[in-house]
């Protein structure tokens, strides 16, 4: 299943578009809104210079610069694609450069913090915005990222209590013409779902291939060899970037602690069951999770074709 996006639109949404930080996300965003003409103009922004010469290479953007303040001057829309850790100072760099009605919108894992760190410092003339692509992959940087990324995949926006309607307008049509849909939630609520559906499961797998590793009675070489036994599809989400996922623990702490108490309890009733040969509730739970897995092929996040680490035609990963 190979997933387009649409041709380029006739109008574009914005005059000027910034992208803070041309990772993986960020330079997906900048291929996709090139690709359909969401802005006139496309400027880069990075705290790396080697990053910087690689977006220049790819042609990411018309512009790519160091200057974070300065990419954001002429800016109608601030787009930050950086770990959420450097939310704050990215945030103290941009605030005093934004022109009146310039949007502030971000792409972070985790969205109260990002409000608690943005709303203080930014001028009343500035639109905040935040949002988050649920569509990624394990790798980083600016080679990493395609314009098909977000095609078919959801992106949440957190708008806060009293943000503009026209912004929020824009920063929706932003991620429709990259290919997402759009759904709009409180902070608080996308921190406990994306709890549950993205960040416990990374920690899970952070957690099972590190154990793996400590193992004594099992070799090193033995756990990479015989890794197809479920093993392997852990260690693909234990790759998953290191800055990024320890700024998403550190910074969606609460909801986090939550689903993990949760999923301690379940994990002791799934031992009892073990321990007790319970088969009837194993098989009950296991048909209970099988069905969860179908239904999100059946909406199009997942596809049917068996997966045994070959790589996928459409060039799509899962997002976080
Ligand atoms: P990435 O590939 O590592 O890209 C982040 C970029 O931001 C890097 O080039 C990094 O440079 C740069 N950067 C870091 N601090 C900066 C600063 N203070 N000023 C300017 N640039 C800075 O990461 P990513 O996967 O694109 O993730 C970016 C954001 O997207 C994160 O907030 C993450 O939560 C969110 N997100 C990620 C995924 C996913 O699956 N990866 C999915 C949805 C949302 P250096 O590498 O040189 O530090």
């Amino acid at each position: 299943m190979v997933e387009r996006l649409g041709p380029p639109l006739d109008e574009p949404i914005f005059d000027e578009l910034a992208i803070v930080g041309a990772g993986l996300i960020g330079s997906s965003l900048a291929r996709a809104a090139r690709k359909r003409n969401a802005a006139r103009r496309i400027v880069l922004a990075d705290h790396s210079a080697e990053t910087l010469t690689r977006a220049e290479a790819l042609k990411l953007g018309d512009e790519a610069t160091k200057n974070v303040a300065k990419a954001a001057e002429t800016a109608d829309c601030v787009v930050l694609c950086a770990p959420v850790g450097a939310t704050e100072s990215i945030g103290r760099n941009i605030a005093p450069a934004l022109k009146t009605g310039a949007i502030v919108t971000d792409v972070g894992s985790v969205k109260a913090a990002v409000i608690a760190a943005l709303k203080p410092l930014l001028p009343p003339h500035a639109h905040l915005v935040p949002a988050h692509p649920v569509a990624g992959t394990e790798q980083s940087g600016p080679d990493a990222g395609f314009a098909g990324l977000f095609v078919n995949r959801w992106c949440i926006l957190t708008p806060p209590s009293g943000a503009d309607d026209g912004a929020i307008k824009k920063v929706r049509a932003l991620w429709e013409a990259v290919g997402s849909n759009v759904e709009i939630m409180s902070a608080e609520h996308h921190d406990l779902v994306l709890a549950i559906t993205s960040h416990v499961p990374h920690l899970i797998a952070y957690n099972i291939v590190g154990t793996a590793a400590d193992l004594e009675e099992v070799t090193q070489s033995e756990v990479i060899k015989f890794s197809a036994g479920g093993f392997r599809d852990f260690t693909r989400i234990a790759a998953s970037d290191p800055t990024m996922w320890r700024d998403v623990f550190l910074h969606n702490k609460d909801a986090v602690l939550e689903m993990l108490g949760r999923f301690n309890e379940d994990l002791t009733a799934l031992q009892r069951m073990i321990r007790r040969e319970d088969g009837d509730g194993l098989f009950a739970l296991f048909t209970r999770t099988r069905a969860i897995r179908l239904g999100i092929v059946a909406l199009g996040q997942e596809t049917h074709a068996p997966d045994f680490g070959r790589p996928r035609a459409d060039g799509n990963g899962q997002g976080s």
